[in-house]
């Protein structure tokens, strides 16, 4: 089951005006039924339902809260009805990203900077932009208390995985920057997903972009296999509406930036400096629309 709808048509140019984003593909929706009148309450892409809607979901709508009582993925309709509950929840999921190059798809393996073997495709960085598949396996909801924040149940998911092919811009973080994080005790995987997110967190500062139409590449230590280590971001929109061909060539200063951000909260509340950036404020927090953190 996947979820693609060809037709590439990307505007590098212009991408989203005034925060709303382009949509250049036709893409198939989902429509959620209150399960008491009948009525189509909304519909979503289906590329993103499965954050909204799944047996058990907590789905908010104008101020109303519904509890999702059933999901058809073959007619793509979701039932809810009314519920006054004190919790929200937010799925278990992990995105896989695949770059898809000369035609052939390959995990990609960037090529690493120094060795002057390729030019690079944008002058003054190494970050490099293309198309990607990304595909997210939804594993498991939790149950989160609104007073508290915290987790009190974990459900699991059955879900068919949300495939799509999008734009993705990445660069390879140097092996020095992990000799100088081993060298000063800090763990460098985590400090390459927080600056991920932090990034993300930056974009807005550079282009009319909202932070919940950019995704991140998660790294996840209990997925073993390994990965050349790199910040990756992509365009939520299957096909892409032009972030990632727009934020490559500004990487380094998105990075920069990213650093200042982080750096201006190291007194704040956010203790625990950039993962704080990114797990507070980021669009992947626990019940926000896009991937939640399992830890
Ligand atoms: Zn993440
Ligand atoms: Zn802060």
């Amino acid at each position: 089951w996947l979820v693609w709808c060809g037709g590439l048509v990307s505007d590098g140019e212009r991408g989203p005006a005034n925060g709303v984003s382009i949509r250049t593909i036709e893409e198939e929706r989902y429509r959620i039924v209150d399960e008491a009148s009948g009525r189509v309450i909304e519909e979503v892409e289906a590329s993103k339902a499965f954050w909204e809607v799944y047996p058990g979901a907590v789905y908010l709508n104008q101020a109303r809260t519904y509890l999702c009582t059933s999901l058809d993925v073959e007619s793509r309709t979701a039932r809810v009805r009314l519920a006054d509950v004190k919790y929200f929840t937010g799925t278990v999921d992990a995105t896989t990203v695949t770059l898809v190059q000369h035609g052939a798809q390959r995990h990609a393996y960037p090529d690493r900077p120094g060795p002057a073997h390729r030019r690079p495709q944008f002058p003054g960085t190494t970050a490099q932009c293309a198309e990607c598949e990304i595909r997210v396996a939804f594993s498991a909801y939790h149950k989160i208390w609104q007073g508290t924040g915290r987790v009190f149940d974990t459900v699991s998911l059955n879900l068919p995985d949300v495939a799509y092919k999008t734009r993705a811009a990445w660069i390879r973080v140097p092996d020095a920057a992990r000799r100088e994080c081993e060298d000063s005790g800090l763990d460098f995987r985590a400090g390459v997903h927080a600056a991920t997110h932090a990034m993300i967190n930056a974009l807005p500062l550079f282009l009319m972009v909202n932070q919940s139409d950019v995704g991140a590449e998660c790294d996840d230590p209990q997925r073993g296999h390994y990965k050349p280590t790199r910040i990756l971001i992509f365009d939520r929109q299957p096909g892409g509406v032009g972030i990632a061909e727009r934020a490559a060539p500004v990487f380094p200063r998105l990075l920069r930036a990213a650093m200042e951000l982080i750096e201006e909260c190291r007194d704040c509340a956010h203790r625990g400096g950039g993962a704080g950036v990114a797990k507070g404020t980021g669009p992947e927090g626990v019940g926000s629309r896009g991937r939640s953190e399992a830890d």
